[in-house]
């Protein structure tokens, strides 16, 4: 479904990504873990289009990503959900939600895709009226989810969703993620939270100072020694 090969990423001068490959299959949820500045967010940002790589290439279901404009990325089925939310915090949470469906056939489908949101997440109909800036961490981690859900995606790439949330509220993101997964919807997680992520993924890839160092299924990675020693005591 996703292909990521050889991608190499730079600000400026300084090389955050060395020659990345990974892949998802549709149906997986795979995780990319690793400590802060590993380059994780810079990796889902190539792969949604928010930055162009200097080398390499992302094939989405066969097509090369680098070959549309960006702004096509989300039409053609990727879903980002931001590190840190992201949301218009002055805006309600319904209009929030709107915001996901701009494309043209997820526009078409907006109100089917605001029943299954508000389906998923009954808390947001409760507060469809609210502004954003009023819901609590963990409501507007379900607000950022549910924006992205609108845009009618088969793969949604989540940066980060258990920053700064009570472990309470980790568990009921990661069950979400869970749901939606097996209601088919595919997922490239990337997180700090090695053991929570790679628990409920089929599949995971360690990524230290840009470049992959290991890789294999996420319960064979929980049990690894080097991941174990590296960061399971740590993070
Ligand atoms: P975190 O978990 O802290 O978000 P990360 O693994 O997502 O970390 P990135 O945010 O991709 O890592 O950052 C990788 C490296 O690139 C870091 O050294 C960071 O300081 C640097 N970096 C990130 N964004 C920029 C930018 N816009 N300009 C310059 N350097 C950047």
């Amino acid at each position: 479904m996703l292909e990521v090969k050889d991608i190499s990423a730079r600000y400026g001068s300084v090389k955050v990504l060395n020659e990345v490959s990974l892949k998802v299959e549709p149906g997986q949820v795979v995780s990319v873990v690793g400590a802060n500045g590993a380059g994780k967010s810079t990796l889902m940002n190539v792969i949604s289009g928010l930055i162009r790589p200097c080398g390499g290439s992302v094939l989405f279901e066969g097509l090369d990503l680098a070959r549309i404009p960006n702004y096509l990325i989300v039409a053609k089925g990727i879903a980002q959900i931001p590190e840190r939310r992201k949301l218009f915090y002055k805006m309600s949470v319904l209009e929030n939600l709107l915001t996901g469906a701009t494309h043209r056939e997820a526009g078409k489908k907006a109100e089917k895709s605001l029943a299954e949101v508000y389906r998923i997440f009954p808390k947001l109909e409760e507060r469809q009226d609210q502004l954003a800036q009023t819901l609590s961490g963990g409501e507007q981690q379900m607000l950022a989810i549910g924006r992205g859900l609108m845009s009618c995606p088969r793969l949604i790439l989540m940066d980060e969703p258990s920053l700064g949330l009570a472990p309470k509220m980790v568990k009921r993101i990661f069950d979400v993620v869970r749901q939606l997964n097996e209601e088919s919807l595919s997922v490239l997680l990337v997180e700090q939270n090695l053991r929570a992520s790679l628990a409920m993924s089929h599949y995971g890839y360690v990524l230290e100072n840009g470049r992959l160092v290991l890789e294999g299924k996420g319960e064979d990675l929980l049990r690894n020694e080097y991941t174990k020693k590296a960061y399971i005591g740590v993070l």
